[in-house]
């Protein structure tokens, strides 16, 4: 089936609503393509940031309801403007000028009928760079086929092994076989990272594992069926900067990781065999600033 919005079904939510006509699913996404903040971004893994930045999209809206998203301003709340396909277009060729590694899309899925435009047009007319999807994880096996043409790195977190914590904490209780699902497809389109003489990313996959307050035995039945389902030559980023935002009031989602639920979860992917990735620094965790508004804030319409 060819995806659009007029029976929207981009993700596992398959809400079937017409955005066209002003119908809203669960991601509130509606007929025009709509971006909080756009830029060069350090703060990826080092083959994506690179030395110049990813070019990074931070569109707005999202297919999951985290209770400690550090994007809600515009992932929950909407915030960001209305663009056309062509100003998309346009974004896309200014990243490129500005000497980017890469198109990074964050959380693209309900945009990717657009998106598909505006990157064959930028294409055209010359501006062409790797295109990183930057996903939650939670996808459609099918929009997966349909758009993984378009994609060279996937860049996926898989957050919970247990439908109880993603339910808790994202209100998405089918993540963990959903996620497992869409994160094979991704691997079977796109393989090991690969990446050029200088060390900058140009295809493949990257797991992401956030270590969750008092969730840590998530991120090992992942990593353990990443090992057993993937292999071990996958690369992994183990992300110890879980940060609650002011909005998160509940337990256990309230607080910081601690050092020693970080440091089993390095020790088991140690012990299973990963040794491609990245791991932080416990006390490298970020602070509570959103990430994003450094970044150039598009203007409406055109
Ligand atoms: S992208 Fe949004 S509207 Fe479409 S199926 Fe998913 S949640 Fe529903």
């Amino acid at each position: 089936m060819i995806q659009n919005q007029a029976k929207c079904e981009l993700c596992p939510r398959r809400c079937g609503v017409n955005r066209n006509i002003g119908e809203r699913g669960f991601c509130g996404s509606g007929a025009q393509p709509q971006i909080f903040r756009y830029g060069p971004h350090n703060g990826e893994e080092p083959p994506v940031s690179g030395t110049h930045g990813s070019g990074t999209i931070f569109f707005s809206r999202c297919t999951m309801h985290c209770v400690y998203c550090q994007n809600y301003p515009w992932s929950h709340d909407g915030k960001g403007n209305l663009i056309s396909v062509e100003k998309l277009t346009d974004i896309l060729i200014e990243l490129h000028t500005l000497g980017c590694h890469n198109w990074n899309m964050v959380s693209p899925t309900p945009w990717l009928p657009f998106l598909r435009q505006a990157i064959a047009t930028a294409k055209n007319k010359g501006a062409v760079r790797p295109v990183v999807f930057n996903t939650s994880g939670y996808e459609r096996v099918e929009t997966l086929h349909e758009f993984g043409d378009m994609v060279d790195i996937y860049l996926a977190d898989l957050r919970y092994a247990f439908s109880k914590s993603a339910a808790d904490g994202s209100e998405t209780p089918d993540y963990p076989q959903v996620a497992r699902k869409a994160f094979q497809e991704m691997w079977r389109q796109s393989g090991k990272l690969r990446c050029d003489a200088d060390g900058i990313a140009v295809s493949g996959t990257i797991c992401r594992i956030l270590v969750l307050p008092e969730h840590s035995a998530d991120a090992i039945s992942n990593l353990r069926w990443l090992a057993d389902n993937i292999g071990t030559d996958l690369d992994v980023s183990i992300m110890a900067q879980y940060t609650p935002t002011q909005r998160t009031k509940a337990p256990p989602w309230n607080r910081a990781i601690t050092r020693a639920e970080y440091e089993s979860v390095c020790v088991e992917a140690e012990h299973l065999g990963f040794n491609n990735g990245w791991i932080q620094k416990y006390e490298d965790q970020t602070d509570t600033a959103l990430i994003g508004f450094h970044m150039t804030e598009c203007v409406n319409g055109n």
